[in-house]
């Protein structure tokens, strides 16, 4: 769905007056009376971090659709299905609608119902309890999304250096580690693949496309219709290995011997860009000497890809260089050595000398918006619960879990969890629990009554990304983007925004002058003053690009930096064999399934962003459970019949409580099977989405930790299918 710029100029400086009807008549709150002349708010999408630029129209105060916005480089005019059922979270009559207190059990709750004024005094004098008692940095927030900005603005106030995104320890970590430790820098996220312009693209394990992330996948096609060839690794035919010129179903957990033996081949045939990395890379010696044992046939005999096929990839790769991406994935977090792994990524990267070149990684426009200005100084906040990881970049998830039941390093009593279903997020339901059981304050934001707030003391409503200004949004891509979030429409029910929430407890907790604007639109003024940016523009347009940068790749005037302890590329890590370290990624063997149990492999839905979505009327319409994808032969050996539902068992003896649809596919190994995630999600106040299919986090009671940043390995679970009766 898309408008054209021209037209959507016309619109958001004229709000031209066309007829419009409500798209949901049967919402009681919107009109179906003669309608006024349509407004159109610019927005950005929240149904994932995309972000992607929309433009909401509203008529008689309720927003009724909404479009891409052409200004956005994130969306460029379109929204992926996800994003174009963002009315369905607007009207989801299951929407938190008023703060709440717990008045019965964590995990068991009575909802009692209350005003703001007493539950942000409940929050603020329990805040306080907890300062006097073990220090502010007791308190750790977990966010997720955009209004989480006034949240850590708030955290950062109090004292508390413990603010933590899960989307680091238990998403894509350990790739950006395994990047800054080799470029000094992350591939970006969004990240900044060159894919439009790429000759030559390898996926491993990745399933862009059904992970639908919209521009990604626009460039990916632009690509591929400009005649890049494609190598997609993975076990599954996923929709993208459908249009690849090799598919390569590697044996799961054996991804990185296949990485070893191609940076073998191309060091020892003397493939890779020679003037490059004389020029920028150090190591390419002793990265030599460490791969000598990793040959094809070894490669082979591991993944089970043919010997002649990983030496014809890695010649191919070769004749395209630079012009070749190699993405670095997302969700990287599979077996514990998921850093090495992203690593194993970069070295190839470096050797191809495609960072900062076209059709590879390129390199980012710079741009800041400053702060809001005159603000008092953050106070002095100590160490933060990071866990015993060097590599760590950001605060690790699992750690200020660890902290909150062993109170080492030291105790952590109070978590805000904004926009964020810990619940689903972290593996091993059961330490989350045991966690939330020992805080003295559990806060949860959200929109809708996830899992997560069934476990909170207190639960505070936000209104949707279409019903609330937001803080303003920064992008470093080809461009620098600037985007601001516009209301349509006033919030439904007793929602607020978290610029709201966190200003009126600020003055509750004696924090004020942290919050010093009047309301939203003052503070986003001085941010756009303080930057130059004129701030009518923005609110007009939703989307301003500013390109400081206007070439993206290295050139003679355009060099790279490298933040790395050399200032170069480091193929070989010093800083690593420092820490005790493999200085160049060293294979390690994972471990196999059990008899009669199949390993547990996951992904995403098109339709779906985690849970997050599994609730949405239109979506889930469209895909209302999971199904479990099961190799045609080992369905006839189980005597399994498409359709039938049948229940899971892992390797603890878990077993889980809901069930799941048979599918038969030729499009999977023999060794696994695989699954949407997001699904089986417990909340009966999810009415759609309560118990349908099965979540992936009943089964993920084993992990394995990053040793080099904290990631969560979690694709070391393995499961046997229990039949019903
Ligand atoms: Fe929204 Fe889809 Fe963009 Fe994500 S990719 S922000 S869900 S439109």
């Amino acid at each position: 769905m898309s408008i054209s710029r021209r037209d959507f100029l016309k619109i958001a400086s004229a709000a031209a007056a066309v007829s419009a009807a409500p798209v949901f008549k049967s919402v009681s709150a919107m009109s179906t009376k003669p309608s006024a002349p349509p407004t159109f708010s610019p927005n950005y999408c929240e149904l994932c971090f995309w972000n992607c630029g929309l433009i909401a129209k509203s008529v008689n105060g309720k927003v009724v659709k909404i479009d891409g916005n052409p200004l956005s480089y994130r969306g460029k005019g379109k929204l992926c299905g996800r994003g174009n059922a963002g009315l369905g979270l607007l009207y989801d009559p299951d929407r938190l609608k008023h703060p709440m207190l717990n008045i019965g059990k964590r995990g068991d709750p009575k909802w009692k119902k209350i005003s703001w004024d007493e539950a942000l005094s409940f929050i603020a004098n329990k805040l306080n309890d907890i300062k006097q008692k073990y220090g502010p940095e007791a308190v750790a927030l977990f966010s997720h999304g955009t209004g989480g900005s006034f949240w850590k603005h708030l955290l950062k106030a109090y004292g508390s250096p413990n603010s933590a995104a899960p989307s680091f320890a238990q998403c894509r970590g350990p790739r950006d580690v395994g990047f800054y430790l080799t470029f000094g820098a992350a591939p970006g996220s969004p990240e900044h693949y060159d894919f439009a312009k790429s000759k030559f693209i390898v996926l491993i394990g990745s399933h862009l496309g059904e992970n639908a992330h919209n521009s990604q996948v626009q460039d990916l096609i632009n690509g591929l219709d400009n005649g890049a060839k494609l190598v997609v690794l993975d076990p599954r035919l996923s929709n993208v290995a459908a249009k690849a010129n090799w598919w390569l179903p590697v044996k799961p957990a054996t991804d990185l011997a296949v990485l070893l033996a191609w940076i073998k081949i191309i060091v020892d045939e003397e493939l890779y860009d020679k003037e490059y990395i004389s020029k920028y890379a150090i190591g390419i010696k002793e990265l030599k000497e460490e791969v000598k044992d990793y040959t094809p046939e070894w490669a082979s005999k591991i993944s089970e890809i043919p010997a002649a096929t990983i030496v014809e990839i890695a010649r191919e790769m070769a004749k395209h260089k630079p012009n070749l991406c190699i993405s670095g994935g997302r969700f990287t977090v599979w077996y514990g050595d998921d850093s090495q792994r992203s690593r194993a990524i970069a070295i190839l990267t470096a050797l191809m000398g495609s960072w900062g070149r076209e059709g590879g990684y390129y390199l980012p426009a710079a741009g800041k918006v400053p702060k809001y200005p005159g603000l008092p100084e953050y106070p002095d906040t100590g160490d933060s619960i990071s866990g015993d990881y060097p590599f760590a970049l950001l605060q690790v998830t699992n750690a200020i879990r660890d902290a909150a039941i062993t109170d080492k390093p030291y105790p952590c009593k109070g978590w805000i969890i904004y926009g964020s279903n810990l619940i689903k997020t972290m593996p091993n339901k059961t330490e989350t629990i045991n966690a939330l059981r020992k805080l003295d304050l559990v806060v949860a934001v959200d929109v809708l009554p996830t899992d997560i707030v069934d476990w909170a003391d207190i639960v505070l409503p936000e209104c949707t990304y279409l019903e609330r200004y937001d803080d303003i949004g920064t992008g470093k891509f080809q461009t620098f983007e600037v985007t601001m979030r516009v209301p349509g429409m006033k919030p439904l029910f007793e929602s607020k925004p978290s610029w709201w929430i966190t200003k009126e407890l600020s003055k509750k907790m004696g924090l004020e002058a942290y919050f010093p604007w009047n309301d939203i639109e003052e503070y986003l003024k001085a941010r756009c003053e303080a930057a130059g940016i004129s701030f009518d523009e923005l609110k007009q347009k939703g989307a301003l690009q500013f390109n400081d940068k206007a070439n993206p790749y290295i050139a003679a005037d355009n060099q790279p930096e490298f933040n790395t302890p050399s200032e170069k590329i480091e193929l070989y890590s010093k800083q690593l064999k420092e820490h005790g370290f493999d200085p160049v990624p060293k294979y390690t063997a994972h471990e196999e399934p059990p008899a009669d149990h199949y390993r547990l492999v996951f992904g995403r839905s098109p339709l779906h962003t985690f849970s997050r979505t599994i609730n949405n009327f239109m979506l889930h319409d469209l895909i209302p459970e999971n199904e479990l994808w099961i190799n045609t032969k080992q369905a006839a050996k189980l005597g399994l019949k498409k359709g039938e539902y049948v229940r899971l068992v892992n390797q603890d003896g878990i077993k889980t409580d809901t069930k799941i649809k048979i599918k038969i596919t030729e499009r999977l190994r023999e060794d696994c099977v695989y699954m949407y995630h997001g699904f089986g999600v417990n909340s009966a106040n999810l009415s759609r989405a309560n118990k349908r299919g099965i979540g992936t986090d009943e089964l993920i009671t084993k992990y394995t930790v990053d040793p080099l940043m904290g990631g969560t390995g979690i694709r070391g679970n393995f499961v046997k299918i229990v039949k019903e009766a």
